[in-house]
């Protein structure tokens, strides 16, 4: 299979270049090295299957040529990160609403089934444990930017889910919850590299708020075989997928969990919102992900625990 990978220098994009390699397909990848980068991809820029265009997804001409060259898409060119969405709003907001609609133009085109990457922050500050793809999104003020990005990203859905309905495009749809492991930065705001390297260190780490809001975290691995299971899946065509861990844990237990992998001394600190982020931050309290829809489906499930998770990173880093 021809697959183009957006955004495939990115953290997961890497991981899913290298299973689609290492399966035997032939990999074309368009990334403007934004935030991904080529260390990502060092081990596939020279396999004769690997192919790297550096350039980005709301260039029409270059993004013509990959479709028509491929069988599949698997869009993951985006701003992501909680700080990049804050501290550049438009370039954040035009990326992911141009560049997906772009995307699923040229894709509509020559007909080649897409998958559209989502997030659980399209379900905002709706606490609801488990969340299930059907339940509501609860936005706050437009005031606020950071949901700039949960909205960008329904929208990217709902014009998936359009031309799936009005023109019967084969697009699935996957939301992930936050994925973490080796490789990934902790420059965009990512909870897990931040408190790695801090903790190597021996550094303060950094707990935003009161640390009691949670989250579940999974290994980028279980998530790219996810996705690859769902583009594989014919069923899956025109449907919504939660992707995420099983494992609620608090960030403040998160931090003394990472504190005790690493051996660290840190202290751990806590940082009102305000001087994190900006005035008025609103975070989700919980964000548990129902994922019986994937499991059912393709027998999706979750093959590391945090801590496997964290002593990964914790390698990855020393290692640096
Ligand atoms: N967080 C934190 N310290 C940091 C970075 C993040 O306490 O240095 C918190 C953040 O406020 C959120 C959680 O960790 O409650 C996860 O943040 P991340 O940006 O990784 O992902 P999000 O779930 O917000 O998209």
């Amino acid at each position: 299979m021809r697959v183009l990978i957006t955004g495939g220098a990115g953290f997961i994009g890497s991981y899913l270049s290298e299973a689609y390699i290492e399966r035997g397909d032939e990999v074309w990848v368009i990334d403007d090295l934004s935030t991904g980068s080529l260390d990502n991809v060092q081990s596939l820029l020279h396999h004769a299957r690997f192919h790297f265009v550096n350039d980005t997804v709301l260039n029409r001409e270059a993004l013509l040529e990959l479709t028509g060259t491929c069988d599949v898409i698997v869009h993951l060119a985006a701003a992501v990160g909680v700080r990049l969405i804050i501290e550049d709003p438009l370039k954040s907001i035009h990326t992911n609403v141009v560049g997906t609609e772009l995307v699923l133009e040229l894709a509509n085109k020559f007909r080649k089934k897409t998958f559209i990457a989502s997030t659980s922050e399209v379900y905002g500050r709706n606490s609801k444990v488990p969340l299930h793809e059907d339940d509501l999104r609860i936005y706050g003020s437009t005031v606020l930017a950071r949901w700039s990005y949960a909205a960008t990203k329904a929208m990217d859905e709902f014009l998936a889910l359009a031309y799936f309905r009005t023109k019967r495009l084969p697009v699935v749809i996957a939301r992930l919850f936050n994925t973490v492991g080796p490789r990934q930065t902790g420059r965009y705001g990512m909870v897990v590299p931040r408190f790695v390297s801090q903790a190597l260190r021996n550094d303060p780490i950094t707990v935003y708020g009161d640390g009691t809001q949670t989250r579940t975290f999974t290994y980028v691995g279980d998530v790219v075989r996810g996705i690859m299971a769902l583009v594989d899946e014919p069923r899956a065509t025109g449907e919504i997928f939660n992707i995420g861990g099983e494992e609620e844990i608090t960030i403040n237990e998160l931090a003394a969990r990472v504190k005790a992998v690493a051996a660290s001394s840190s202290p751990i600190e806590h940082i009102p919102y305000s001087e994190a982020y900006q005035e008025g931050f609103e975070d989700m309290e919980r964000r548990v992900p129902d994922i019986g829809k994937i499991k059912r489906l393709v027998g999706y499930r979750n093959t590391y625990d945090l801590d496997a998770i964290l002593a990964k990173v914790v390698e990855y880093e020393r290692t640096r």
